[in-house]
């Protein structure tokens, strides 16, 4: 099936029935975990309402972590109360501990994500805890889970493509470390490049090995665009089958190791890309860069990556069958393209 720029969005319990692939949005953790500003709870939520419009099905909302550590999610537990009952998302959120994951459920949060690296430096440096502490930490979580059916948790591997301090991990010991999340039933994992080393060959290398040895595992996969082959690395991803695909509203996300870098791959050029190669996302073009626009009002300053939300959208639909551009909205400076 053909998908519109503006096509209808149809939503149930976080899956699109009629989308070919799932965008999860990691903005309002990914992109906002990093800020210098706190965001306000409201203005927050309503940046999630215009995500849900736009009909993104999955919303990482945040992170139960401590206040002082990452002060932005200090509000968890309000900005749940207001988000979760908009109907049609699927709404998850990290947690680095038993604490912050028995709180994400009583907040009404039911999907988990737990995240370690597959470094230890950047384990270290990240959630100041070894590898094996991680380890054990997620089994408690497990356990938790096992007892409460309602509750789903997923883990995110960090540095799966590389890391800063220890380079690149090997083929083997990302089966490794997938084979000890298995070994505990959990179904979900989420491969990151925490901070863009990966390319298209190492994705494929890795992504086709888990793949092939664990078949009963979903992957998803995290691209950052630190050095702008974010999209290079999900259409490979795409090409091997992955079909969960982590992105953030105007590319934020930032990471700590590469300052002034660009940040996750941006839900507008990986929707665009999609939508123009015929693959379904259930995702309305326009309503989202109208989440942009309001992104752009809510972090005046912070300059949003995204090559779509620079642009604007092509008036033809699917593009190559015109050459008319539409002129960014959100630039009303600039005078209106002229047709060639
Ligand atoms: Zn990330």
């Amino acid at each position: 099936m053909k998908t519109k720029f503006n096509g209808q969005k149809t939503k149930f319990n976080g899956q699109n029935s009629e989308s070919d692939v799932t965008i999860i949005e990691v903005g309002p953790r990914d992109g906002l975990q990093n800020l210098p500003i706190f965001v306000e709870t409201d203005k927050k939520t309503l940046l999630i309402q215009h995500l849900a419009a736009a009909g993104i099905g999955e919303i990482q909302a945040g992170a139960f972590v401590s206040p002082q550590s990452i002060p932005q999610f200090r509000d968890m537990r309000e900005l749940a109360a207001a988000i979760t009952p908009l109907p049609g998302v699927a709404f998850s959120a990290l947690v680095p501990n038993l604490r912050g994951a028995r709180e994400a459920v009583a907040s009404g949060i039911f999907k988990l994500i737990y995240f370690y690296s597959l470094s230890e430096t950047h384990n270290l440096n990240n959630v100041r805890q070894s590898r094996e502490a991680s380890r054990r930490g997620l089994k408690a979580i497990r356990e938790m889970t096992i007892a409460d059916p309602d509750v789903e948790l997923s883990v995110a591997l960090a540095t799966a493509f590389g890391c800063p301090f220890e380079g690149f991990p090997s083929r083997e010991q990302v089966l490794s470390e997938v084979e000890q999340v298995a070994a505990l039933e959990i179904r979900e994992i989420t491969l990151c490049d925490t901070v863009g080393f990966g390319n298209p060959r190492l994705v494929e290398d890795i992504l086709s090995a888990c793949r092939e040895n664990f078949p009963e595992i979903v992957f998803a996969v995290h691209f950052h665009n630190t050095r702008g082959l974010g999209l290079a690395n999900a259409l490979r991803a795409y090409d091997l089958g992955v079909r969960r695909f982590d992105a953030a509203l105007g590319g934020l996300g930032g990471c700590p190791f590469a300052p002034g870098a660009s940040g996750n791959i941006a839900t507008e050029d990986l929707s665009f890309m999609f939508a123009g190669m015929g693959i379904a996302t259930g995702i309305d073009m326009d309503a989202l860069l109208a989440a942009t626009r309001l992104l752009d009002r809510i972090l005046p300053g912070v300059s949003l990556s995204s090559a779509v939300y620079q642009a604007g959208l092509p008036k033809t639909i699917p593009p190559g069958e015109g050459t008319a551009c539409r002129p960014p909205e959100h630039k009303d400076s600039l005078p209106p393209h002229q047709d060639w």
